[in-house]
């Protein structure tokens, strides 16, 4: 079944892979997701312990592409609040300082 699939990314918690998953399913690439329980099955593998997302080898490289460009990815992007000039890091919805809301994401 993971004849001439690859990994393409890993996640540390296999609801990560799944929204992965669903992204790719919905731009017709065919993907996978195998748990890796560290039980050392496939050695030479095993470096990183999670959840894999795998991908036919044709696909790899659009699947790849899509994943850099996901929304989740884009908007953990540091920004400035419009009403103090604060620098805000990402992951915050408001301002820390002025609890202005971070209206004009980029
Ligand atoms: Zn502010």
């Amino acid at each position: 079944m993971r004849d001439g699939m690859s990994i393409i990314k890993s996640y540390t918690n296999e609801t990560e892979a799944q929204i992965a998953l669903e992204y790719l399913k919905a731009l017709d690439i065919t993907a996978v997701i195998e748990a890796d329980n560290c039980g050392g099955m496939r050695p030479h593998m095993d470096l990183t312990c999670g959840v894999h997302l795998l991908v036919a080898g044709l696909d790899c490289e659009k699947a790849a592409a899509v994943l850099k460009e996901s929304p989740e990815q884009s908007d953990a992007q540091p920004w400035t609040c419009a009403g103090c000039g604060e620098n805000i890091e990402a992951g915050f919805d408001a301002c820390w300082k002025c609890g202005n809301k971070h209206l004009g994401k980029q």
